[in-house]
């Protein structure tokens, strides 16, 4: 990941060497901007940050320390797209050993001052990192302090100063490593602050929406509003949100624990679209209690549900308050696999966020499954089997398993939303509906509020299952390809029943045979036969006794798994 390498060139900085040396390493380490920004740094200067920025002696491992409460306090002018802020971060420590802390913090921000315990800090910012020495060693389970007050026009990545209808409209886009972009943070989907407070200053009248609940606004007298955004359960930063607008807003109740509570589900829609987003968004009450009679109880309930309308032509599932493009709101059906994706994130990446973004497919499968489920729910089956066939793509890019997470191209690509789902529905035939709903529940509990990984999933399949599942992984989650079956069929006739005499090969060169249970669905002329088949190897053979007389042969007619299947000319359908 980045901040690992980045990391690793920072540790491969000094070990005690010379100055020089030390400083060309560090320079070979770092883009041509990070270059000439060291260039531009006195010597003096340079001697007094690398007589503490010695790795061999003062190690900053991420791992050495957490973040549990960010206390973000931003001033945002939408006049000049610039930003500033005050930062206030709880640390825990995690080891006794750390001098110096490394945080994520993109170079288009500008820190002004680093303060702990009423004492300015030294910190060099760097490479979008910004260290800064510690003024005493703490002991591992000791919180201190940290206020970094910066400033700067960020980067569109992480939060874009756009309009609409000539008014200004400022949002994030919690896509990973974008947090950066706004705010020193830790990046990393499985850092999860325990709580965050989010104080938004904006002119009169904008409105900012975030993640949590709105605590209190504040009108000052400069011609600016406060909002205050109180996050009482673990976030991450990348799903940390901001939307700035004249948002008109509308509630709608969710209605849970037996109707007797509501937990407000408050959309923040640009005035013009307040009737189209009204009609869109009404549906959102059923979908949750859809969601939550699948997945358990929605977990922020203390919170909101929510969505603001955003200006980038896409959707993002920040924390309570899922981001959905403008182009979006039509007042129309046809984005409702959006809402109830969103909605299911809230579950898988939010409650349960991913323990690196290798494992993405088990935040964006599960939320296009989430819809899929809904869909049968609403529709029935056969409109889940039609919008799982929609998402059969012939051939799938890599694999669902990411093996190289900060390829965003990977990360967000129909192998882990479409394949995603897939998987999910491949497992739920390979299980049983009852094992694997335990098992999705199941996860949902282990997992609340902290991260998860592809194994962590698995163990817990294997636990309802009662069985291995490594080789489904293996074959779904960590593989690539699909098999391709090509069958023919004869018929034994016998006394009272007619034996088929299936056999099946699988044709695809790698890997050469999927394991996997195969519907085997015998027509006769006195109606269905249906059978399960475990099929393991290139050719295999199976008999089946059936009633009247063999007319069609089928595998997987349903399409329960993902394949390519031919029939091979029949030979011998003796009557
Ligand atoms: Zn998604």
């Amino acid at each position: 990941m980045i901040n690992g390498n980045r990391r690793i060139n920072l540790r491969a900085i000094g070990v005690g060497a010379a100055m020089l040396v030390a400083v060309a390493l560090v320079v070979n380490s770092f883009s041509t901007d990070a270059i000439s920004r060291f260039k531009a740094l006195e010597s003096r200067k340079l001697q007094s940050i690398f007589s503490w920025i010695n790795p061999a002696t003062t190690p900053t491992r991420a791992s050495d320390f957490a973040i549990k409460r960010y206390n973000l306090d931003l001033h945002i002018d939408p006049s000049t797209k610039r930003i500033s802020g005050r930062a206030r971060l709880d640390i825990l420590f995690t080891s006794d050993t750390l001098r110096t802390i490394s945080l994520n913090m993109a170079d288009s921000l500008t820190p002004i001052s680093v303060e702990s315990e009423n004492a300015a800090l030294r910190f060099v910012h760097v490479a979008n990192h910004l260290m800064v020495k510690l003024q005493r060693p703490y002991k591992a389970d000791s919180h201190f302090e940290l206020t970094i007050s910066y400033e700067g026009s960020p980067s569109r990545r992480g939060l874009a100063f756009d309009e609409h209808m000539s008014t200004p409209m400022i949002y994030s886009y919690g896509l990973p490593f974008t947090a950066q972009h706004w705010f020193p943070c830790k990046d990393a989907p499985a850092d999860k602050a325990d709580s965050a407070d989010i104080t938004i200053t904006v002119p009169t009248p904008l409105v900012a929406a975030s993640n949590g609940r709105l605590a209190r606004t504040t009108t000052n007298n400069d011609g600016t509003t406060t909002f205050y955004w109180w996050v009482r359960y673990p976030i991450y930063p990348d799903v940390i949100s901001l939307a700035v607008t004249n948002y008109a807003t509308f509630t709608l109740p969710y209605h849970y624990n037996d109707s007797l509570e509501a937990m407000p589900m408050t959309f923040y829609v640009y005035p013009e679209d307040l009737e189209k987003a009204k009609q869109q968004f009404r549906i959102l009450p059923e979908m949750m209690k859809h969601h939550v009679a699948v997945f358990g109880e929605y977990p922020f309930i203390k919170e909101k549900y929510g969505v603001a309308e955003f200006a980038k032509a896409s959707f993002r599932e920040h924390q309570t308050l899922p981001s959905f493009a403008a182009k979006l709101i039509t007042g129309g059906r046809e984005s409702d696999w959006i809402l109830a994706h969103e909605l299911a994130h809230q579950w898988f990446g939010n409650c349960i966020s991913v323990k690196n973004w290798s494992h993405i497919w088990l935040n964006e499968g599960f939320a296009n499954y989430a819809y899929a489920l809904w869909k049968e729910d609403t529709e029935g089956e056969e409109a889940y089997f039609n919008l799982l066939r929609s998402w059969d793509k012939d051939e799938f890019d890599g694999s669902v398993f990411i093996k190289d997470p900060t390829n965003k191209d990977a990360l967000f690509s129909e192998t882990t939303f479409q394949k995603g789902a897939w998987v999910l529905h491949m497992l739920r035939h390979v299980i049983g509906d009852e094992a694997f709903f335990n098992a999705v529940r199941s996860y949902v509990k282990t997992y609340a509020y902290k991260s998860a990984s592809t194994e962590d999933f698995e163990t817990v399949c294997e636990r309802e299952y009662g069985r291995p599942l490594n080789w489904f992984f293996k074959e779904w989650v960590y593989g690539v390809n699909r098999p391709f079956y090509q069958y023919t069929w004869e018929v034994m006739p016998g006394a009272d029943r007619n034996t088929v005499e299936l056999t099946i090969n699988q044709t695809q060169s790698d890997p050469a045979a999927f394991e996997m249970p195969i519907d085997v669905v015998i027509k006769t002329e006195k109606g269905e036969n249906k059978f399960v088949i475990w099929h393991k190897s290139t050719c295999q053979h199976f008999e089946f006794s059936v009633e009247g007389v063999p007319e069609r042969v089928e595998l997987d007619p349903e399409g329960w798994i993902l394949k390519k299947v031919r029939q091979g000319e029949p030979f011998g359908r003796e009557r």
